[in-house]
């Protein structure tokens, strides 16, 4: 990418493309271009086609979608469907018809079929049904991947995807009905150390194994892939290694130095009993996440505290 041509941040306040802001102005990007709610409806296609032509981005990292945790997307699925399918739509074609060469997409691991293999490969995309409670989600994230491929295969661009595992840092939803479990386990613990509880409530079994990955290694790996000759396909990103829900409980436990104990509330679900994404593709690049599950919950329990007395304040 060249340092001085302007490069679009479509959800620059969001967990991701505020990571992904960072991260290109650390590598001396300066020439950031944003635009917030207010003043764009991504929505709309005749306003965005208007900021493509006024503001003339050369590169475009699409991290702007309506995203949320299964009991929203339960509750308002046709929001799910119509924003995501509509901002896509709307943001590809317009970085097309302005003569974009080169877009990163933003996809979700909630793409791959319900019952995948471990650990998932790129090419187990639509091999089998998804998951039921986000499937329009799922199905407008796949729109997006079918979007850049199609408009590469017809116009010569060269836009890629890319599918997050579950992501953590700044920025996180720690609202306990919405929230994954990182965030959620955080800020329950945080809270009974603060009330001087002596337990902390973990949901179902604490065996199932989830991957993490500290949303600063994610935009640095979407910087690294804008900036690699890659031309097109899907990525997955993620630190290549799960751990049980019993680990994570116990290493936030550590860092936010809460002396009790854990109790498993067995009437809440599981979920499916491992997601790992294989992340050789990435590694055949030569990236790999740097930052440590220990380090990166340090971080994000530093952010969290810091926006919980921002919010406050
Ligand atoms: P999933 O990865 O789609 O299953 O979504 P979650 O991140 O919500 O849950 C992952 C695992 O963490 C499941 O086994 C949950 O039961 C478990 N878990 C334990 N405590 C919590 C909690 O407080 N909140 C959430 N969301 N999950 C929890």
């Amino acid at each position: 990418m060249d340092k001085s041509e302007p490069i679009y941040v479509a959800g620059h306040r969001g967990m991701v493309g505020s990571a992904i802001v960072r991260c290109l102005q650390r590598r001396g990007y300066r020439n950031i271009v944003t635009a917030d709610r207010a003043s764009l409806d991504l929505r709309d296609p005749h306003a965005v086609q208007r900021f493509f032509d006024e503001r003339r981005p050369a590169y475009v990292f699409l991290a702007a979608a309506k995203v949320g945790g299964i009991h929203a997307n339960n509750t308002y699925p046709a929001q799910f469907i119509y924003e995501n399918l509509m901002i896509e739509a709307n943001v590809i074609h317009a970085a097309f018809a302005a003569g974009i060469d080169r877009l990163l997409f933003l996809g979700s691991s909630c793409i791959y079929p319900r019952d995948c293999p471990q650990p998932i490969r790129e090419s187990y995309l639509l091999t089998g049904p998804l998951e039921q409670t986000n499937e329009p989600y799922a199905i407008a994230k796949i729109a997006g991947i079918k979007l850049c491929e199609s408009y590469n295969r017809q116009y010569g661009t060269r836009y890629v995807s890319v599918m997050p595992t579950n992501l953590y840092g700044p920025r996180d939803n720690y609202d306990l009905q919405m929230s994954h479990v990182l965030p959620a386990l955080l800020r329950k613990t945080h809270d009974a150390k603060v009330r001087g509880d002596s337990q902390v409530e973990v949901w179902g079994s604490g065996t199932p194994r989830r991957e993490f990955l500290y949303v600063d290694d994610m935009a640095d790996a979407c910087v690294f892939l804008m900036e690699s000759g890659v031309a097109d396909g899907l990525f997955n990103i993620g630190s290549g290694t799960d751990v049980t829900i019993r680990r994570l409980a116990e290493t936030i436990m550590r860092i936010v130095e809460f002396e009790g104990d854990i109790v498993f509330d067995a009437s809440k679900p599981d979920g499916t009993p491992q997601k790992l994404l294989c992340v050789d593709r990435m590694r055949e690049l030569g990236w790999q996440s740097t930052t440590s599950l220990e380090d990166g919950i340090r971080r994000a329990y530093e952010s969290f505290l810091s926006e919980s007395e921002h919010e406050q304040g």
